[in-house]
């Protein structure tokens, strides 16, 4: 028996691609097919596009307090249906549940933020310099938009996007990865059960992404990309919108420094670069710790106690009770960090732990790696220079402040970084110097709702979150108004 297609959303309805093509998704902690879905192409694409198109002037011309109102009931829709959803995203992303709970908590939580901004999208009368004349700028919604989003967090991924955009007055036409559209899809049911207008949000599943780069993301009706994804994709894509100005914002790659001065608060430091490295995704997070600096003079200390630390990691399938990492999520991405790691011992790295795959057992099937730790990195190796995405934690040693600071910065990413001191005038010295768009400080719980989060330097253009989330889905207009 072939299992039921699962259909994509455009336009209110439910419909496969025209050519009935599907593609799969995979259970990565057993290579299971969970399920099949519809593979859009050129005509789903221009069909979503225009249904975005056409509803875009009625919903942008809601009261912004109603069109919150149906970001709220969406909302409280997702809250109801959290633990069908973090199955959806353990099943098709292999996070453990415990934590895809977290995520759906989070990701619904953008709703509630962005129906209230909504209200507060205001512009200025700015007083004129000349006599008989007055001068107005507002901010309007900047037409439809679309979101491009990856899979290592299948709801906050989309919520942060298309929530700002509808709150803005925005239709959507969404990508999700394809190794995770179901989670894309049951919010494409929320907002059709929340009362969204018809046309307003689609999601367009496809494994095309090359059609989606030449056919919808540089559609002349699509007015903006929010994408986030690899700063090798992203680039490609700001290519291909250079030909019609489309307006960009990016969330892309990290190379996160985690900095552990001598005086820092031992216990939370040592939590917070577990947590940082191996609690996220596994590892597979833009913000992950990708490279843990100790001071010197606590190395002997600090080292043996993360080690001891990620040794008594539970590395489980997601539904596991007690699971604190999961599967990769496929052999490409193991076999990334895996190379990494070899690269890094063949360049005179020692593993402390980990090292190699896990085969036995319930891993037998699933893409699941050994949480690693090395010893002796330099910022020379591959490691500590590219994003490695996965549970390996390069450990290197520094001596001075300027010198951490320097080696902190010393990459082209720029999207988090974290350092714990119990130095108050440090704390503010390195917060300043750190050429990061997010900073812990004596914190590794990442960014929330109510702030800015993007990236510095190739990590990143535009931000989402706070009120700036919002004002990425706007146009600001100067009406000069002459009275004669
Ligand atoms: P990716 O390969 O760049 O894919 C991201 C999205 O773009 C997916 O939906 C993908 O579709 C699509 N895509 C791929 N190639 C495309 C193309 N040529 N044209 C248009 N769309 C294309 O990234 P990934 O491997 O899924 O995710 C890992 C990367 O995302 C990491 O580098 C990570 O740092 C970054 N990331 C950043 C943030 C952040 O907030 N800064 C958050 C999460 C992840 P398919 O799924 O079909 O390939
Ligand atoms: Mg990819």
């Amino acid at each position: 028996m072939t299992p039921e297609i699962e259909r994509m959303y455009i336009d209110s309805e439910w419909v496969e691609a025209e050519d009935g093509a599907t593609f799969d998704v995979l259970n990565p902690a057993d290579q299971s097919v969970i399920a099949r879905v519809a593979n859009g192409a050129r005509r789903e694409i221009h069909r979503a596009v225009e249904a975005a198109h056409a509803a875009f002037k009625g919903w942008a011309a809601l009261p912004p307090k109603d069109r919150g109102r149906v970001l709220l009931r969406i909302q409280a829709l997702m809250e109801e249906r959290r633990d069908d959803l973090a199955r959806l995203v353990t099943l098709e992303n292999g996070k453990p549940f415990e934590e895809a709970r977290k995520e759906v908590q989070f990701a619904l939580g953008y709703f509630g933020w962005f129906a209230e901004e909504a209200r507060r999208i205001a512009g200025e009368w700015v007083p004129s310099p000349q006599p008989g004349k007055r001068y107005w700028v507002l901010r309007q919604p900047i037409g439809p938009v679309a979101a491009v989003t990856p899979w290592n967090f299948p709801a906050t991924m989309v919520t942060r996007k298309i929530a700002p955009a509808l709150a803005a007055g925005c239709s959507v036409v969404l990508k999700p990865a394809s190794a995770t559209p179901l989670t894309a899809l049951a919010l494409a049911r929320i907002t059709q059960d929340a009362g969204l207008p018809r046309g307003v949000f689609n999601v367009l599943t496809t494994s095309r992404s090359r059609l989606v780069g030449d056919e919808l993301l540089t559609h002349p009706l699509i007015r903006k990309i929010g994408f986030t994804g690899s700063t090798e994709v992203g680039k490609g894509i700001m290519a291909a919108a250079a030909r019609q100005v489309t307006r960009l914002s990016f969330e892309l790659g990290g190379n996160a420094p985690f900095i552990v001065f001598e005086d820092a608060d031992f216990g939370p430091a040592l939590d917070g670069a577990v947590a940082m490295k191996f609690l996220r995704v596994g590892g597979q997070s833009c913000i992950c710790a990708n490279r843990i600096y100790i001071q010197r003079s606590i190395a002997d200390r600090f080292i043996p106690a993360f080690v001891d630390a990620v040794k008594r990691l539970v590395v489980a399938p997601g539904f596991e009770p007690g699971a604190q990492v999961g599967p990769l999520i496929n052999e490409e991405t193991r076999a990334k960090v895996h190379a990494l790691v070899e690269d890094a011992v063949e360049r005179g790295a020692r593993l402390a732990t980990g090292g190699h795959y896990l085969t036995e057992g319930p891993y037998a099937k699933g893409f699941f790696y050994a949480p690693t730790v090395l010893l002796d990195v330099t910022d020379a190796m591959p490691i500590a220079r590219e994003e490695i995405f996965g549970p390996a934690a390069p450990l290197l040693v520094f001596d001075t402040e300027e010198e951490v600071v320097r080696r902190a910065n010393a990459t082209t990413f720029g999207l988090a970084a974290y350092f714990y001191t119990r130095d108050t005038a440090r704390l503010v010295r390195v917060a300043e110097q750190l050429e990061y768009g997010l900073v812990g400080a004596n914190d590794a719980t990442g960014y929330t709702h109510e702030i800015p989060f993007g990236g510095f330097k190739e990590s990143g253009l535009g931000r989402e979150g706070g009120h700036e989330g919002i004002e990425e889905y706007t146009e600001v207009k100067s009406v000069v108004v002459n009275l004669g």
